[in-house]
């Protein structure tokens, strides 16, 4: 069965998307940060592709 959002939903098109200076790679604000190595450092922002997407998408307003 081939999901809906499939072809329409691109994480560069997500409100949650925030691009980083190569435009093919972004963070997910979605969440809060993850993975932090140590009381002493930040979380991390999960990087993901211009081009993925996943079932939290909403697209982005102008
Ligand atoms: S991973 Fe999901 S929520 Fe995050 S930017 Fe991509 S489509 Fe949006």
């Amino acid at each position: 069965m081939a999901l809906t959002t499939a072809g329409t939903a691109a994480c560069a098109k997500c409100k949650f998307f925030e691009a980083e200076a190569s435009a093919e790679l972004g963070l997910c604000r979605y969440n809060p940060p993850i993975s932090q190595p140590s009381g002493d450092t930040a979380g991390v922002w999960p990087k993901v592709e211009a081009s993925d997407w996943c079932g939290h998408f909403e697209p982005a307003t102008a």
